[in-house]
């Protein structure tokens, strides 16, 4: 490996305007990091990443690289593009653990975090190198959130979320595993007990339903649940997947390590949210791949669905009024997932925004003064990347707001 990504770093052109950083959602340096990494001042470039993005090793591997750097690196107009991500990631990784931290001098103010997927971490992270006193509240026993209890482990290993938390704890960062806010504990206990602002990060987690008969069947589940602790269910041979987005790719491919045998995923249209990538490795492991069904409801024995009719733009205009019923030993639903709203039922004045995620300012502030939130909870389920570029925007206004003369 280390020979390819030497050879992926003499490619790159040292771009004066690169296209690769502009389409990076944190605007990586790559042109930076790669003349560094070419010096080998790796541990410098692996400093340089992680100022920039705290979650540098975890978005080389899971963030859509064709629909960012690679995709965009100039030398894909005629060749092929410079595989950044791999450089990123053996820089990254090798600099995650020899990072040098150290508890920074406080300067006396705490923060809240609620949350400890890839939006609380880059929080606290940020803040913490500022020298704010930061507790992270985690509802689960683990740090990570959808990385840690949704991503499978082939895709992105567990220890690498327990190789940051032990990061994290050097860098004098709290935690507070399975404590839920707005449980025993709520934001308004946090101000009570000294916390000057609180960053809610707690992404999306309730599973979108279909609203059809059948969804509380025994052998009918849900894909975020499926996902967070796949040992726990006994799936059978056969199943069948409802939705073809990058969680429904998720499950397909975990349930065939699992011991399913035939697994189909089934899509409405024509068009899918997955990337070709998820879709073409779900496709390698052995899923399958069902246009133009529409769940109608869901039986003991397998779904059954109305056929599509589509217009000559492949749009779905209607349904055949034949219902087909599939056979499949367990069902399992992936169509995304919404907020628990936990937060909005526990504090008062705290708003929704009208696409029904949490109402933030442009400095990512709540409706409610010294609160503030980042990551799904605010997008609604997205990416890794973009909870990283968010999460640092609303430190930064936790930090303009802790240094304002009203507080
Ligand atoms: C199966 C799956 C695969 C994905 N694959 C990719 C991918 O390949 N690439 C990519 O970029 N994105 C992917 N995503 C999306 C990505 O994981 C999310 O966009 C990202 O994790 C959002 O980060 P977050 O910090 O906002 O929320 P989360 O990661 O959801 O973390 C929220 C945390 O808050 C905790 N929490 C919630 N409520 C409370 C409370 N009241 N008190 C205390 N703690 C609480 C939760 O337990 C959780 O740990 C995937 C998502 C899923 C579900
Ligand atoms: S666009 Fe490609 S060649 Fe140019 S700096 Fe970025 S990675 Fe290097």
């Amino acid at each position: 490996m280390a020979i390819h990504i030497r050879e992926e770093a003499n490619r790159c052109l040292n771009c004066k305007k690169p296209m690769c950083k502009a389409a990076c959602p944190v605007e990586t340096p790559i042109p930076e990091i790669i003349q560094l990494f070419k010096e080998n001042r790796t541990l410098e470039a692996g400093e340089m990443l992680f100022e920039n993005n705290p979650m540098s090793v975890i978005c080389a591997m899971v963030c859509n690289h064709e629909a960012q750097c690679f995709g965009h690196c100039v030398l894909g107009r005629k060749g092929t593009p410079v595989q950044f991500y791999d450089i990123e990631k053996y820089i990254s990784d090798t600099y995650l653990d020899r990072m040098v931290v150290s508890p920074k001098e406080k300067n006396g103010k705490n923060v809240a975090v609620i949350g400890s997927g890839p939006a609380g971490m880059t929080g606290a992270i940020v803040l913490a190198r500022n020298g704010y006193d930061v507790t992270i509240f985690e509802e689960r026993c683990y740090i990570g959130g959808m990385l840690y209890y949704g991503i499978p482990e082939f895709r992105l290993p567990k220890s690498i979320l327990h190789r940051y938390q032990d990061q994290m704890v050097k860098m004098g960062i709290h935690i507070r595993p399975n404590t839920t806010i707005s449980d025993a504990l709520n934001i308004e206990t946090l101000f009570r007990d000294g916390y000057s602002a609180v960053m809610a990060c707690t992404g999306v987690w309730r599973p979108k339903t279909l609203g059809i008969v059948g969804e509380s069947l025994p052998n009918v589940h849900f894909g975020i649940s499926y996902l967070t602790n796949p040992s726990a269910f006994q799936l059978g041979e056969n199943v069948a997947i409802i939705g073809m987005g990058n969680v429904a790719m998720d499950v397909a491919r975990t349930a065939l390590r699992h011991g399913a045998r035939q697994v189909t995923m089934y899509a409405r249209g024509k068009h899918i949210a997955a990337s070709s990538e998820e879709v073409q490795y779900a496709q390698l492991d052995g899923a399958e791949t069902v246009f133009g069904k529409m769940i109608d409801h869901i039986t003991p024995e397998g779904p059954v669905f109305k056929t599509s009719i589509f217009d000559e733009n492949d749009k779905v205009i209607g349904y055949e009024e034949e219902l087909e019923a599939v056979k499949a030993d367990a069902t399992i639903i992936a169509v995304s997932q919404g907020p628990k709203d936990r937060l909005l039922l526990t504090t008062e004045g705290l708003k929704k925004a009208e696409n029904g995620m949490l109402q933030v300012d442009e400095n990512f502030m709540t409706t409610v003064p010294g609160v503030f939130a980042a990551g799904d909870v605010v997008t609604g389920s997205y990416t890794v990347v973009s909870a990283v570029r968010q999460a640092k925007i609303a430190a930064e206004g936790i930090m303009k707001y802790l240094s304002s003369e009203n507080v």
